[in-house]
């Protein structure tokens, strides 16, 4: 005999053979004891969990020869051995009618089987059509189908098996009796594979076999036919096939979970170029975007669910290594940062299949990874301010900062009050004992603290020079990080902390920076020194007050004992040309047009934005 795969040579015979469906088998068993035959079966589920091989063993059961309580069939599982079962296994029986409903759907097809369904079976006791992929049954031809059973031939039984259920119509699913079949699980998968490894006389490490059972994807049939193929390609010792680990990964093209680990524990650790650094090395090595961004969706939905139900949930259909390994991953995130995280990837994924350049979009992806981390407390803040209560940054009893959304309007505010404290009645704050370590020091903490400085406005408006910080994005946890130097700022006079910065700017060589600070208006925070500085837009405003300049600044807040937290944004004002504060806009330029335009006006409808700044590129 040629070589037979190995989903067919070891196609289960007997109920009891099928692996994960004992709900299904047990029913069958019942009815076939009672002799308590439907004319119509629907099984359905997943593709390769043993719809038509559960189809077949009932059609052998049903035809067998043999007597049930015989000595020869003492259950209502099939005999094997009789003509019935034998022709049946091999697909020849006359009573035993397979049909592929893919590619025989049309009404034609079905009204031929119709008509031959009237005459009794040849030989056997039912005539029974197996009606495999049953949902590409045309509409009319389940009408001509109906007919049949409705008014069923005692000796006709349909057996159809598919993958949607719900694409057969409610008229005939209601004549017939309906099998949802599990996904099989991951250990029966991997018993099978081993048995089947014992039986082929196949080397392999458990590993290796565990590798293709979860590959397997709760399809029996895939695991197997992977198997095959592994087999087909497994160098051989002692003439005997050798299944490694390395060898099964290769084939599929995928990479050691170990590796997901790593880049998930870069990503918790805030570690960008580490991360870069993996996924470079993964590319080289010729493993596709694509697969790794596949791969990763897995790995973070197997986190997930250990986070969810714990090492030993059913929802994990892993080996116990890999269930160890997700649990450790799980550890490190929060069950919505797992989630973000999730969605984050499977959106690259689903990108990946649209782009050009795969490469940058995954590299992409998985820095939101980390950007997504830091931006959390932000939204939160945002929210609880949102909602009327104050932000978590402060326990009972003491101030913490009032944070206002990043509008330009607190930014004006700012520019009109230079110096303004505003006092909040301490009962605005409220105690959050699971803050996240980045906004958890306390703002003012030292009992020293008046009421007058209690809880001063902070915007978290932009810090725009500060080093590795990048100007385009207004929000970030630094903007709200809380300084230790609080108390020290209340005895601090805004003006002469002013002219102090502004002349060691000068003398340091930051003449321009000076000048521009010396027009700013200040405020002493407990936590920062702002500064917002009239008519000047944000990018010339990072230009002017350098990374350099920045430093200087705050090396002499240092010296002052002031906060160090130096955040410095564009206030109200005109601004130079080319680059327009949105509000003022002079009247008949092109930005006054651009504030104007209908379409810019919808998008703020829809979008419930501001405009920030119009830059005229023309004016560059
Ligand atoms: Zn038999």
């Amino acid at each position: 005999m040629g070589y037979q795969v190995l989903a067919r040579k070891y196609r289960p015979q007997r109920f009891s053979d099928v692996a994960g469906q004992d709900h299904v088998t047990r029913t069958l068993l019942n009815a076939l004891a009672q002799n308590r035959i439907a004319h119509g079966y629907i099984f359905s589920g997943h593709r390769g969990i043993g719809k038509t091989t559960i189809a077949r063993i009932l059609a052998q059961a049903l035809n067998c020869r043999t007597e049930i309580g015989s000595a020869q069939r003492p259950t209502p599982e099939p005999c094997g051995t009789c003509d019935a079962c034998s022709e049946i296994r091999q697909g020849n029986a006359v009573d035993v009618i397979e049909i592929d409903a893919a590619t025989n759907r049309g009404i034609d097809e079905i009204r031929e089987l119709r008509d031959a369904a009237r005459y009794s079976p040849a030989r056997d006791r039912y005539k029974i059509y197996i009606l495999d992929e049953a949902h590409q049954i045309t509409e009319a031809a389940f009408n001509a189908l109906l007919k049949t059973l409705e008014e069923p031939p005692a000796h006709v039984v349909f057996m159809m098996a598919t993958t949607e259920p719900e694409n057969i119509p409610q008229t005939i699913r209601s004549r017939c009796q309906h099998f949802s079949f599990h996904a099989v699980k991951f250990d029966d998968i991997l018993a099978q594979l081993k048995m089947i490894a014992g039986e082929e006389k196949v080397d392999a490490e458990d590993e290796a076999l565990a590798l293709l059972a979860e590959a397997g994807d709760g399809s029996m049939r895939d695991a197997l036919s992977i198997m095959d193929q592994a087999i087909a390609s497994a160098p051989l010792e002692d003439k005997r096939p050798r299944l490694s680990t390395e060898q099964i990964r290769e084939l599929m093209g995928s990479v050691p979970s170990t590796v997901f680990e790593r880049l998930l524990e870069a990503v918790a650790a805030g570690q960008s170029a580490p991360l870069m650094e993996q996924l470079n090395v993964l590319l080289n090595a010729g493993h596709s975007p694509l697969s790794l961004a596949r791969q990763m969706v897995r790995y973070l939905r197997n986190t997930l669910m250990a986070k969810l139900g714990g090492e030993q949930t059913e929802l994990l259909q892993i080996s116990t290594d890999e269930r160890a390994r997700a649990v450790r991953t799980a550890l490190l995130f929060t069950e919505e940062e797992i989630t973000r995280n999730l969605q984050i990837v499977l959106r690259t994924f689903d990108d990946l299949n649209y782009r050009q350049e795969q490469r940058f979009h995954l590299e992409l992806g998985l820095l939101k990874l980390i950007h997504a981390q830091r931006l959390l407390p932000m939204e939160e803040l945002l929210s609880s301010v949102a909602g009327g209560t104050s932000a978590r940054t402060a326990p009972a009893g003491t101030a913490g900062p009032r944070v206002s959304p990043p509008t330009p309007a607190s930014t004006g505010t700012a520019a009109r009050e230079p110096g303004g404290w505003s006092a909040t009645p301490p009962s605005r704050t409220a105690p959050k004992p699971e803050s996240r370590p980045t906004m958890s020091r306390p703002a003012a903490a030292e009992p020293a603290m008046t009421a007058r400085v209690a809880a001063p406005e902070l915007s978290p408006f932009p810090a725009a020079p500060a080093a590795g910080f990048k100007p385009a994005e207004p929000i970030t946890e630094g903007a709200l990080a809380v300084a230790p130097e609080a108390a020290a700022a209340a005895e601090l006079n805004v003006e002469s902390v002013r002219e102090q910065v502004v002349s060691a700017l000068g003398e340091a060589g930051h003449a321009s920076a000076a000048q521009l600070l010396r027009n700013g208006a200040w405020r002493l925070e407990t936590t920062a020194v702002q500064v917002s500085v009239p008519g000047i837009g944000k990018k010339m405003l990072v230009l002017t007050v350098n990374a350099a300049a920045e430093k200087v600044v705050r090396q002499e807040l240092q010296r002052l004992g002031a906060p160090t937290r130096f955040v410095v944004a564009p206030g109200e004002g005109a601004a130079p040309a080319g680059v327009a504060a949105a509000p003022a806009a002079a009247a008949g330029s092109v930005q006054e047009a651009a504030l104007n335009h209908p379409l810019v006006k919808r998008a703020q409808e829809i979008f419930k934005a501001e405009v920030r700044s119009i830059v005229d590129l023309r004016q560059k």
